[in-house]
């Protein structure tokens, strides 16, 4: 943790506690259960949550919701999950900005008391239209003078629910004319006829993010509001709005940058396109960069939590590079991931020169450097298998395979060469006649050179195995830039594998990741572990990364 700060985010609170302009630091992360969280989400916990524990103060978690039509139980529930999972445990029970419609209510009526607001009958494309532009200022709407008594007795029949929806809204009465267009009058309540998740049929009006956000802030006593940098024209109305009303606390709203990850999206608007489009299963697909996406891929919250201290937190929106994201988990797996034997395009192998009878138990260390993660047994016997791509027909210079004349050493075995090739009648090599020195366990040769090791599996010892290959989503750096990133899809996303692992590990192990070696990092998919114990079942591993850096991207 202590890398990571520093920011200007943490400047200024270090000031603001050594000018007691605060007694205690309050943080939160306000997610709209609209979605699930993504890595972006994850930027913003862990910086409000670690600034919480740093400086000894809260972390909050308050759910911003107030468009029940986007907004679902399933995903409150999916958000606390994530943020659980995360290690970013909130202080107390989560909050509702729904908790405060009551108040925010109150305060509407305090600035419709005060001139500040009136209830507006322009549709809404009108009231865009009036709204003007960045260089044509804003025209008033003919329902801006309305007396504060006919305003009460609108609003209290928006309300009651004599209007339509889009008949009516409340706007702040501010500055049609100012250069930020957020101040034309911006909307504090509109009309939704739909149930809410928290208030069901309570309330057929709802504030607006802008009204509802500041009150929030200052109802719960956060120092510091943090959020994206689209939102720095609305900190003026999150502070005209404080300023307006009869509530004393004083939050204060500073922006920092958005995270983007290249070949993905983060909008939520465009992660549910590619799930209604079916382009990805569900929202915890694995090639989704959300937490939930990320855990099934075999992401660690540790690896997140990595990723996110090293890029740290500025105004500058970037871009950031998957391999950075990748670093994060590799070097963790490197450190707490048991090593074992995967091979994804099996090819038998026969050694001729063993008895059929023979078997031998071999004790495998789990992990290169780390004793503490202990030893397997496995079997090493007259039929095993190796890896399609470990054999070459025609032995070429710097030969690592294995091949006729070629000496390869079996990982943790013997050293073996090929006598005889066979194929079927289609020419495909079926089977691998090889020969081993039962001289060389674990020993070289004297007279002659080793050109190689490869993994391999004996036939006693096989598992079959799908292995889920992710590739990413999509072929452009930023599709979160496009209006509609579909036509930027990366059709061969996933590529599933049919073949095999050592039986011994994954009948012991209780890790749920591995590093197949030479192969790369691999985790049991999610479904897969639950049906496990079941007859028949076919494993299923998903490639959480490579072992090292890819070079095509
Ligand atoms: P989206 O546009 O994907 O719907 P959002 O900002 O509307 O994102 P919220 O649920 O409102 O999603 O976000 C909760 C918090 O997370 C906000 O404070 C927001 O600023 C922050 N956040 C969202 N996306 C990112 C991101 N890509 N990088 C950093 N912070 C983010
Ligand atoms: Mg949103
Ligand atoms: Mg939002």
């Amino acid at each position: 943790l202590n890398t990571y700060g520093n920011h200007f985010i943490e400047k200024i609170i270090n000031k603001d506690l050594k000018n007691q302009v605060y007694r205690k630091l309050r943080t939160r992360f306000p997610p709209e259960p609209n979605g699930y969280l993504h890595i972006g989400h994850a930027k913003s916990i862990y910086l409000n949550f670690y600034l919480a524990k740093k400086f000894n103060g809260y972390f909050y978690l308050r759910f911003d919701d107030t468009n029940p039509i986007k907004e679902k139980i399933s995903y409150v529930k999916a958000i606390k999950k994530d943020l659980k999972w995360l290690g970013c445990m909130w202080d107390g029970t989560e909050k509702y900005t729904s908790s405060y419609f009551n108040y925010l209510y109150k305060y509407a009526i305090e600035l419709i008391n005060k001139g500040l607001a009136y209830v507006d009958k322009l549709k809404k494309n009108e009231i865009k239209k009036y709204r003007g532009t960045l260089i044509k200022p804003g025209i008033n709407s003919p329902y801006r003078n309305q007396t504060i008594e006919e305003n009460l007795l609108l609003f209290e029949k928006m309300k009651r629910g004599d209007f339509p929806e889009g008949n009516a809204c409340l706007r702040a009465k501010i500055d049609m004319k100012s250069s930020f267009i957020i101040m034309r009058d911006p909307v504090l309540y509109r009309i939704i006829f739909s149930n809410h998740h928290q208030t069901r049929n309570a309330w057929c009006i709802y504030p607006t993010y802008d009204f509802a956000h500041c009150i929030s802030d200052a109802i719960e006593h956060i120092t510091h509001s943090l959020c994206t940098l689209e939102f720095q024209d609305n900190r003026r109305l999150y502070d005209w709005i404080l300023n307006n009303i009869s509530i004393k606390y004083r939050p204060k709203q500073y922006e920092f940058s958005k995270l983007n990850v290249e070949y993905s999206v983060l909008s939520k608007r465009k992660l549910k396109t590619i799930i209604e489009k079916k382009i990805v299963d569900n929202w915890d697909d694995p090639r989704l960069l959300t937490i939930s996406g990320l855990k099934r891929r075999g992401y660690t919250p540790e690896a997140i939590k990595n990723f996110c201290m090293k890029i740290g937190v500025t105004k500058q929106e970037n871009s950031v590079q998957l391999s950075l994201l990748e670093s994060c988990i590799r070097s963790d797996l490197n450190v707490r991931a048991p090593r074992a034997m995967a091979i994804l395009d099996p090819i038998k192998v026969i050694i001729y020169n063993m008895p059929d009878s023979q078997k031998e138990i071999i004790t495998i260390p789990n992990h290169p450097n780390n004793k503490k993660m202990g030893t397997r047994k496995s079997i090493f016997s007259k039929e095993i298998y190796i890896d399609r791509s470990d054999f070459n027909e025609k032995p070429s210079k710097n030969n690592i395979k294995l091949s006729h004349g070629i000496f390869i050493r079996l990982r943790y075995a013997y050293v073996i060469t090929v006598t005889k090739i066979k194929k079927n009648n289609f020419g495909k090599i079926i089977c691998l006649i090889c020969k081993y020195d039962k001289n060389t366990f674990r020993k070289n040769p004297i007279n002659y050179r080793v050109s190689g090791v490869i993994h391999w599996i004996a036939k006693e010892n096989v598992l079959n195995a799908i292995f889920n290959i992710y590739y990413p989503l999509f072929k452009i750096k930023k599709p979160d830039l496009e209006k509609t990133c579909l036509p930027f899809i990366n059709n061969n996303s996933l590529v599933q594998k049919k073949g095999i692992v050592e039986k011994s590990i994954i009948l012991n192990s209780k890790k749920n990741f591995y590093q197949f070696e030479r192969v790369g990092y691999f985790c049991i998919d999610k479904d897969s572990l639950e049906k496990l114990q079941k007859k028949n079942h076919i494993i299923t591993f998903n490639r959480i990364v490579t072992l090292k850096e890819r070079k095509s991207n």
